[in-house]
């Protein structure tokens, strides 16, 4: 592993941030408060090509995997909840990844992202009202009607970005209680199928330019080929684990799995974004005759905000580079990066604030914003109490609850 990015990686990370910079951050403020999804935003980044299937394919391509965490951190650096807008179908799309056919990742992919002028979203949706950190108890339900070759979906998802406005849903059901998280699918539920709706839209502390909501589905039908992975496979995993064999691991888990370093990725943009900020004024403010950086006690606080953040990034970058290599996280690996570099966004914008004073709290600066969206980094795609856990089974080799 090289620490220095090659040519393509800076080359990439100075686009993405010309972008982040041009276009993200004069907008951000004004999204924050429309609490809207940011549709002229989003075209521009499809017109330049950072919202496309090519991009992300690019970004893929790279053996190292840091390419990846690279462009999510200068996007988030811009604004994390215009990043959102702009990364949340990458949910739906790592979702048809993780558990899809390549003839099913040909046809949908394409599908959660449209093109300039048509654009599409797409949306992931897992987690239901009583079914959060405990994905093996969904109770949205998939049945096979054979005569038909169609799965009918019914059940009700809750904060999903993208919920409801999306035009290709990846939902995850069971298709058998009784095995909990080993009964469970994914199912491309395309545009314009009927039964699936958006339930209420949700107003949030931060990140309000992504659009978040509930996904109602009554009796919404899908073709047989829209289970991905396809039915033998499922019959197959359904078999091994009713017989207590062992099965791969569940929809929802293969797909958090790989966004994990990604969204620690997010969470490093905006502390970033926050110690930057923080440093420039810590040198212009004038207390007690010299600039407050003088202090120790805000010197201290900075020099800890970047130990902190670089911490983070090496993190990120390891588990991106093991994802990208197939090696497995023995360790809780892409668990640690996302742990650490949630709590460190959460910390390192608080601490900005501090810094900042009375002035971090108004909204003249951007930290109010960034402390308000850095909360949601330790807690979607998993809580930091359910990193821990990951964490925790990974390093004892035991079943800890
Ligand atoms: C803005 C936003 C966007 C989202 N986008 C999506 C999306 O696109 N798709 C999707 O499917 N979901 C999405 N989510 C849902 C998100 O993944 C869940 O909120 C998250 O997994 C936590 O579930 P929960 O909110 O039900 O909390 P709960 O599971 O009810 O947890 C509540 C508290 O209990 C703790 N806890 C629970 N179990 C344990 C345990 N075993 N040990 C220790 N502590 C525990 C948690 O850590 C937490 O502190 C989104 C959420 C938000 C807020």
């Amino acid at each position: 592993m090289v620490f220095e990015l090659n040519e393509d990686q800076q080359q990439i990370q100075k686009w993405v941030h010309d972008f982040a910079e041009e276009v993200m951050r004069p907008a951000a403020a004004e999204w924050d408060e429309r609490e809207e999804f940011p549709w002229p935003i989003v075209e521009e980044a499809a017109k330049v090509g950072l919202y496309s299937f090519d991009f992300m394919a690019n970004c893929w391509a790279d053996e190292t995997g840091l390419t990846i965490p690279v462009a999510n951190e200068e996007l988030t650096w811009g604004d994390a909840g215009l990043a959102l807008a702009i990364q949340g179908s990458t949910l739906a799309v790592a979702g048809i990844v993780a558990n899809g056919t390549k003839e099913q990742i040909g046809e949908w992919i394409p599908q959660c992202y449209g093109e300039p002028g048509a654009l599409k979203l797409g949306a992931f949706c897992v987690s239901e009202p009583d079914a959060g950190s405990d994905v093996s108890s969904l109770r949205t339900k998939a049945v096979y009607d054979e005569a038909k070759d169609e799965w009918v979906l019914n059940g009700t998802k809750t904060w999903i970005t993208n919920g409801g406005i999306a035009n290709t849903h990846v939902v995850v059901a069971s298709v058998d209680p009784s095995l909990k998280a080993r009964g469970q699918a994914s199912f491309v539920v395309p545009e314009g199928t009927p039964g699936i709706s958006m339930g209420q839209k949700f107003k949030k502390l931060g990140i309000r330019a992504s659009h978040t909501a509930e996904v109602v589905l009554e009796d919404c039908r899908v073709p047989g080929r829209c289970l991905l992975g396809g039915k033998d496979k499922l019959d197959e995993r359904l078999a091994r684990a009713r017989e207590g064999k062992s099965s791969s691991s569940q929809a929802a888990m293969a797909t958090f799995e790989s966004t994990r370093p990604i969204v620690g990725a997010q969470a490093l943009g905006i502390a970033r974004a926050a110690y930057e900020y923080s440093l420039n004024y810590a040198k212009e403010r004038v207390q007690f005759g010299r600039p407050i950086i003088e202090n120790q006690a805000i010197s201290f606080m900075l020099a800890n905000m970047k130990t902190q953040i670089d911490a983070a990034r090496l993190l990120v970058w390891r588990a991106s580079w093991m994802g990208r290599n197939s090696i497995p996280f023995k360790a809780g690996e892409g668990s640690m990066s996302k742990l650490f570099a949630g709590q460190t966004a959460v910390h390192v914008t608080e601490q900005a604030i501090q810094i900042l004073g009375g002035a971090g709290y108004v909204k003249e600066h951007p930290v109010e914003r960034w402390y308000r969206d850095s909360k949601i980094y330790t807690i979607f795609e998993g809580t930091s109490e359910i990193q821990q856990l990951v964490i925790a089974r990974a390093i004892s080799g035991m079943r800890l609850n």
